[in-house]
């Protein structure tokens, strides 16, 4: 039903503009973009935009489009894999003249004419593409730089297919594009290979992080830690599964440092973290979330209540 409507307004509108969340990972550019190219390789005619902020670590997937106020007038807004409004990056999406909401977390923000949410969904990526195979009479076309869009956003979101989020519709979507032409080992080396100091980075925190005896860990990086090293706040999103690795750990918490907040990224791998994250004005999915805090007080307290969590948590 959500996929008729969402297709039927699709080929309505002649202006199409995505957006996604903040801080792009490879699942919010994957799945904007790639529907994007789909549709505007479908319908030759329209107007398809992707706009939002840079991320300069992905820009080899897609760079934005630059676009005026007017241009939403009468347009079709569609936001990708953002839970909530004031995570959408550009504000600029209540302009349009109705709004699509495609996205896997947990439904949090309603916000949306039409609100397609699918929390078993591995990535909004994974979900483009079942819009794609939705489609009646082939109305859109595949193309290989579609393909490796989605494939990025489907590899990024499932940790290269290792989370319990991976399907079977996860893998048959994958085995389906990577049928097309483009170059997978692009993809991983953007991805996944590290500068030097932020595997140095690494080493420090598989050196430093703490864990208690109920199987909580936490490692704090500081302002002054990651200058040392070189690094910016963004670039430690390839460091946070880092403690996934170590035997005995349930639930965790990286906390980074920037200029005038500290951001907590929280892992878990058995009690559902994101109504913690809720708590510090964050959010997320039950296993992977993101939150905010000011000071290291509450970063403190963020890391006493995740303690009681676990602590209460029976496997
Ligand atoms: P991160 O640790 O930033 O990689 O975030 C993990 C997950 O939590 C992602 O799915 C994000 O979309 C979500 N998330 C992170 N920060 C926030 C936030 N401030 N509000 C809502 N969701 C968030």
């Amino acid at each position: 039903m959500f996929l008729k409507n969402i297709l039927a307004l699709i080929q309505q509108y002649s202006t199409v503009i995505i957006h996604r969340h903040v801080r792009p990972d490879p699942d919010a550019i994957g799945s904007q973009v790639g529907l994007k190219e789909l549709v505007k390789h479908s319908f030759p005619d329209k107007e398809v935009y992707a706009v939002g902020e840079e991320e300069a670590s992905l820009s080899f997937l897609a760079k934005m489009d630059i676009i005026s106020d007017e241009q939403y007038e009468g347009a079709l807004v569609v936001v990708c894999d953002t839970a909530n409004r004031e995570r959408i990056s550009d504000q600029r999406f209540t302009l349009g003249d109705k709004i699509i909401k495609i996205d896997h977390h947990p439904n949090v923000d309603e916000y949306g004419d039409i609100q397609w949410v699918d929390t078993k969904a591995s990535s909004t990526s994974e979900m483009i593409y079942e819009l794609y195979t939705s489609s009646e009479n082939n109305r859109f076309t595949l193309t290989d730089d579609v393909a490796r869009l989605l494939y990025a956003g489907i590899v990024g979101d499932t940790g290269r297919f290792l989370y319990p989020s991976t399907t079977e519709k996860t893998f048959k979507a994958a085995a389906e594009l990577i049928t097309h032409h483009f170059d997978r080992s692009v993809i991983y080396d953007n991805l996944y290979s590290m500068q030097h100091n932020l595997v140095k980075l690494k080493g420090y925190i598989y050196q430093q992080f703490y864990i208690d005896d109920t199987g909580m860990a936490y490692v704090k990086l500081t302002k002054e830690l990651l200058r040392q090293y070189g690094i910016d706040p963004n670039e430690t999103s390839q460091l946070v599964s880092t403690l996934g690795d170590v035997k005995g750990i349930v639930a965790w918490v990286v906390f980074v440092e920037e200029e005038k907040s500290i951001r907590v990224r929280l892992r878990s791998k058995g009690p559902s973290i994101n109504e913690l994250a809720t708590k510090y004005n964050g959010g997320g999915h039950p296993m992977a979330s993101g939150a905010t805090v000011i000071t290291w007080e509450e970063a403190d307290q963020v890391i006493a209540d995740l303690q009681m969590i676990v602590e209460a948590y029976e496997a």
